[in-house]
């Protein structure tokens, strides 16, 4: 006899899975754990209500292998004890704990996300978070949670469940066979640059047409071959059709994501948040003339609320030239990353966007031109006024001119190759993505039978 009546009725429970930092730099990806997960659950006819999410946090954080993502997914399951279990063991077998992954895994089952998961996230995307803060919330909203090492790994795996998409992107990771991990990827160039010329805009950031760089494979030792970023399911699908290698692989799998949203800088940036690590960005008056350093890396001050804040740009945003243009009095946009100090530098912001809201004219003084000739008039020496050569006509003084400015009242990002995860490419400005409808179909899961 069952201890309780409801044993018998096996309800439906919806059960939220978040998980990360299962990785190394020596190998593994958290997305290519949720690639087994997934096979495995699929295998059972599990029921999948929405795309795996791969969200990408806060990505300053010094201590991220790569991106900072973390994955969460979705599911109804007759059986949450046997699917947990299930999943607790993929995790602990795929992790990289010898190699310094902290993994966390939450589990959370309820169909709607109570807003506390969502502010959670929010903070995660901008600011370090002190993983006993991840401890106390887990206790606090009753969660499971199981983790190796410093735990570090919960702070994505709650983040992960708790992500609200205004605007989202999607990403198929394609996976390699096992023994081709840490092999050369081996992809045509040409297929590269076909698959972005078909598909753009409705996939982003494949090949970098200025630097003649292909941006899709990874170049580490782990699973992934490629990942195509874009906005449907169809353009991704339809990209794998024009790629071409002569490697076998074993699969791809369709993720949600936040990549290419630029969340992460939708925190104002003032005295008080600019912590180390944070992401944010900021309006003021750039209130020093750029300098250039060593490197070719641009730095300048902006006035905001008040405050100064020191601002960096590195040579390979490839936005020096235009930083180095601003000058004092500019109204200028910014956003990026909070560095911290060091021996040689004060706390500064390194730019991920540049944007310029209005210009300042910028003048000369210089010798004046004849009103009869028009030509420039020559100095006839200290203090002793100037005259044309020509007609000997005479002026007392230098006269101010206006020069133009190198610089567009306009938003500069830096180039495609220097992008991060969550940088909003160009053609995603203004542009809200919240139309992907989840399919059941399971066209968004595939494992190659060959
Ligand atoms: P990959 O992109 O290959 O999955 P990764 O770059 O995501 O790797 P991880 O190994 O997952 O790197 O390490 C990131 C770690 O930082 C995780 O433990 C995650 O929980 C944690 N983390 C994420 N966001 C924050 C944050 N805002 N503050 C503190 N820790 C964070």
């Amino acid at each position: 006899m069952p201890d309780h009546p409801y044993q018998v009725m096996k309800k439906d429970t919806v059960l939220n899975v978040g998980f990360d930092d299962t990785d190394s730099p020596k190998g593994m990806c958290t997305t290519f754990l949720a690639y087994k997960i997934v096979d495995l659950l699929h295998k059972q006819k599990t029921e999948f209500l929405d795309f795996p999410r791969l969200v990408r946090f806060n990505p300053n954080i010094p201590w991220k292998t790569r991106g900072n993502g973390a994955v969460s997914f979705k599911i109804k399951t007759k059986n949450p004890p046997k699917i947990k279990n299930q999943i607790k063991n993929l995790v602990t077998k795929h992790s990289d704990t010898e190699n310094g992954a902290n993994p966390g895994l939450v589990f959370f089952e309820s169909d709607a996300i109570p807003k506390e998961f969502t502010q959670f996230s929010k903070l995660a995307l901008w600011q370090l978070i002190n993983r006993n803060i991840a401890k106390k919330f887990a206790k606090k909203n009753n969660l499971e949670i199981h983790y190796q090492g410093n735990g570090q790994g919960l702070i994505g795996a709650i983040g992960a469940i708790g992500y609200d998409f205004d605007d989202h992107t999607l990403e198929l990771l394609s996976y390699r066979k096992k023994p081709k991990f840490g092999k050369e990827r081996k992809i045509s160039i040409q297929s590269v640059k076909d698959m972005q010329e078909k598909t753009f805009p409705d996939t982003f950031n494949s090949f970098d047409t200025k630097k003649g760089r292909v941006l899709i494979t990874p170049h580490g030792p782990d699973p992934v071959f490629y990942g195509v970023r874009g906005e449907n399911a169809d353009s991704l699908i339809h990209a794998t059709e024009i790629l071409q290698t002569t490697e076998k692989l074993d699969g791809y799998m369709i993720f949600k994501s936040n990549q290419g949203t630029g969340d992460h800088l939708k925190n104002e940036l003032n005295s008080d948040s600019m912590k180390p690590y944070a992401s944010g960005k900021l309006s003021g008056i750039v209130s020093s003339n750029p300098k250039i350093l060593k490197g070719g890396h641009v730095f300048f001050k902006v006035s905001s609320n008040d405050h100064e804040f020191w601002c960096a740009v590195y040579k390979p945003t490839g936005m020096t030239a235009v930083a180095s243009n601003l000058l004092k009095g500019d109204k200028i946009k910014i956003g990026g990353g909070v560095r911290k100090a060091s021996k040689n530098f004060p706390r500064m912001i390194n730019l991920e966007f540049l944007d310029v809201v209005s210009l300042v004219t910028n003048t000369t003084l210089s010798n004046p031109e004849c009103k009869r000739c028009g030509k420039k008039m020559k100095s006839k020496g200290l203090n002793q006024g100037f005259q044309c050569i020509r007609c000997g006509k005479k002026a007392p003084k230098k006269t101010r001119i206006k020069i133009s400015r190198n610089i567009k009242k306009q938003l500069y990002l830096p180039g495609m190759s220097a992008h991060r995860h969550l940088t909003r490419p160009l053609q995603r400005i203004g542009t809200v993505n919240d139309s992907t409808q989840f399919d059941q179909s399971l066209s968004w899961f595939c494992v190659y039978r060959n």
